[in-house]
């Protein structure tokens, strides 16, 4: 038959057009298209062989053959799979059947010609991404079982060619004419053996069936000869079977593929099959990297689908607390072509991302049960993390019940310890979990309401890290016992002694009614109220802040990422059992209007402010009236 000229439908056309036209960023995906396509080939044909062995015709040896080569600017590739019939390639090469494809091309017109580059760059347009690279194709075929071959040519303007053609074996060989900018540059010269090799080691490693290259090698007598190499390792080692895996295996494998550089604090590896097959092999860096908590850190998992990379940084697996964790997953129910869009829809995705935080979690249970020291190794690094998604999860309580045993805090007692191990150390008559925030332990055990706790030998939660309250504070609760601040206005302890003393000072606050109100009205609106406090022993003063509202601390956070409204309600506690209560007592007695009982409320507040942390508005003013004060 001689040559006949053929149209591409018109679906196909425009798809054409947009990959010839376009920006596609990532102009390396025709390699790991048309292999994957021949990898497919030869399934077809090894699953038809399996109720006909004839159709074999003794060749059992299925491979791949990817050629580059510099001085025809081409490079081909070809298999020796179950190729296509005439009819086939008109159906196959000259319509657009895939609904994925369909579906692209349908965002495309949604998009009214603006071309989102990272959507382009993440879809795969198979077979088509080959003219991204080359300005002619020629695919010639044979059909396995069938004598005749055809061979197909275009340049992609809108027709192809047929004619009937030799081939001396079965399977299809697609030859690509490369544009000049991708034969013999500097970046994309894909007619380079070594540039074209380190592509199918990245993209196609894991391809089942041995992609080959023919190298050229000199010997010592300086004659060439071509050796023929398998380029792919054709076994990822995530279907392998775990028990065969040595552990320097899984080592060597996060390095090679994560650029890990030390070995991972912990590895999943795990497998199902029912209704959503995956494989996941993940870890745990050994260190968290230095920009986890920025925004330019990339999370995401790598997705591959029946073993061909698919893409990088799969965000949607992982809920962002898991941003730590690196790794893989390989799943038959992901398509090839999928773009992220598409991707944060899909509901095998979502199904998948949950099965694996259950894992992960599971894991992490177990560590901290039975590999106490490791997890806090591992609660150094990520704690942070896992504090971050019980706040991200404050509406959700399945979650943070997922979350709340795992989470580990500083106390006055112990260095880390765990919620249910505060619990069970709290006395019979103690009802709450009492926490203190601070910049560290020093500072927290210092503060004069740690002086009361201490005697009591009440342990004190120390929150030491901004994100600890938000974390408390979704929480709410802790095995039915409610978490209290010791500086916050409603702290008092529980016991019998205590409760006395407060029903005590309260009793003495009445007494002192106006000398409280005239305190707050010296402070001139620097605090919503003044009381008497039973917390303190030895110490003369306190800040505590309203129930209602943020803490100090919190009001810090949110100053910090330019949100000043959110300001704590803060009032001034007094111990009524301080010589400065008495002297206080005394100057109001002279007058509340007298520059020297002004003074001394300041000077009081000044030293609750700086027990706090906080440098007082106006630190010269208040140096000087301390100077004056200790001339006196
Ligand atoms: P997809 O592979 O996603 O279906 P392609 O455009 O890459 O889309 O290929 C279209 C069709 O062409 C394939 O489904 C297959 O039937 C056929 N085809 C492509 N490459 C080959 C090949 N190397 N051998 C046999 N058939 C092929």
């Amino acid at each position: 038959m001689s040559i006949e000229t053929l149209q591409f439908q018109a679906e196909t056309k425009r798809l054409l057009d947009l990959v010839i036209n376009s920006i596609y960023t990532n102009k390396e995906i025709f390699l790991r298209e048309l292999i994957s396509n021949a990898s497919d080939a030869i399934d077809k044909l090894h699953f038809e062989s399996l109720t006909n062995r004839e159709i074999l015709g003794g060749d059992e040896n299925f491979e791949i053959y990817v050629i580059p080569d510099a001085e025809t600017k081409t490079i081909t590739i070809s298999d020796n799979g179950i190729g296509m019939t005439r009819g086939e390639v008109i159906s196959n090469i000259g319509t657009i059947a895939q609904s994925g494809t369909k579906a692209f091309l349908e965002k495309i017109r949604e998009s009214e010609g603006k071309i989102d580059e990272e959507l382009i760059g993440q879809f795969g347009v198979g077979f088509y991404s080959a003219f991204i690279v080359a300005e002619k194709v020629e695919l010639i075929t044979r059909r396995a079982g069938e004598n005749s071959a055809v061979k197909w040519a275009s340049d992609g303007a809108g027709e192809y060619t047929l004619e009937d053609t030799e081939k001396n074996s079965r399977g299809t060989t697609i030859i690509l004419h490369l544009k000049p900018e991708f034969c013999g540059g500097e970046d994309f010269d894909f007619t380079n053996i070594y540039t074209v090799e380190n592509l199918i080691k990245k993209y196609s490693d894991f391809i089942r069936y041995p992609i080959k290259m023919n190298f050229e090698v000199e010997d010592a007598d300086k004659n060439k000869t071509v050796e023929v190499r398998t380029v792919n390792s054709m076994q990822p080692l995530w279907t392998r079977n775990k028990s065969d895996i040595k552990p320097e295996e899984y080592e060597e494998f996060f390095k090679h593929q994560f650029h890990e550089w030390e070995t991972p604090l912990e590895i999943f590896h795990t497998k199902a099959e029912g209704t959503t097959e995956y494989t996941a092999l993940l870890c745990i860096p050994k260190h968290a990297a230095m920009n986890l908590y920025y925004s330019d850190y990339e999370a995401g998992l790598q997705l591959y689908s029946r073993h061909v990379f698919v893409m990088n940084k799969c965000k949607d697996f992982l809920p962002d607390y898991l941003r730590f964790i690196k790794g893989l997953v390989d799943s038959p129910d992901l398509p090839l072509n999928i773009s992220r869009e598409l991707l944060q829809q899909s509901r095998e995705v979502k199904k998948i991302g949950k099965a694996l935080e259950k894992n992960i979690l599971k894991q992490l249970t177990k560590i901290l049960k039975n590999e106490r020291e490791r997890y806090g190794e591992f609660w150094r690094e990520y704690g942070k993390s896992l504090k971050i998604g019980v706040y991200n999860n404050a509406y959700d309580e399945k979650a943070k019940d997922d979350l709340k045993d795992l989470l580990m805090f500083a106390t006055s007692k112990e260095d880390l310890s765990t919620l249910e191990e505060y619990v069970s150390r709290m006395p019979e008559s103690q009802t709450k979990i009492y926490c203190a925030t601070g910049k560290d332990k020093a500072q927290i055990s210092q503060m004069p309401q740690m002086e009361l706790l201490r005697e009591r030998g009440i342990e004190v939660l120390y929150l030491l890290d901004p994100v600890d309250e938000f974390c408390i504070e979704s929480l709410n609760k802790y095995a039915d016992k409610e978490f209290q601040s010791i500086t916050r206005e409603d702290f008092s302890l529980d016991d019998a002694e205590s409760q006395k003393t407060k029903s005590e000072v309260e009793e003495l606050a009445k007494s002192h009614e106006n000398l409280l109100k005239d305190v707050a009205a010296a402070l001139n609106g620097a605090v919503s109220e003044v009381r008497l406090t039973p917390n303190l022993k030895t110490g003369a003063v306190c800040l505590s802040t309203g129930v209602n509202g943020p803490s100090l601390n919190m009001e810090k956070t949110f100053a910090a990422m330019n949100n000043p409204f959110f300001k704590a309600q803060r009032i001034l506690e007094l111990n009524p059992n301080h010589a400065l209560f008495g002297k206080l007592s005394g100057l109001h007695a002279l007058g509340k209007d007298t520059p020297e009982f002004k003074n001394f409320c300041e000077l009081l507040y000044t030293q609750a402010l700086l027990i706090e942390g906080i440098m007082p508005d106006n630190p010269v003013e208040i140096a000087n009236k301390i100077a004056d004060l200790m001339a006196k």
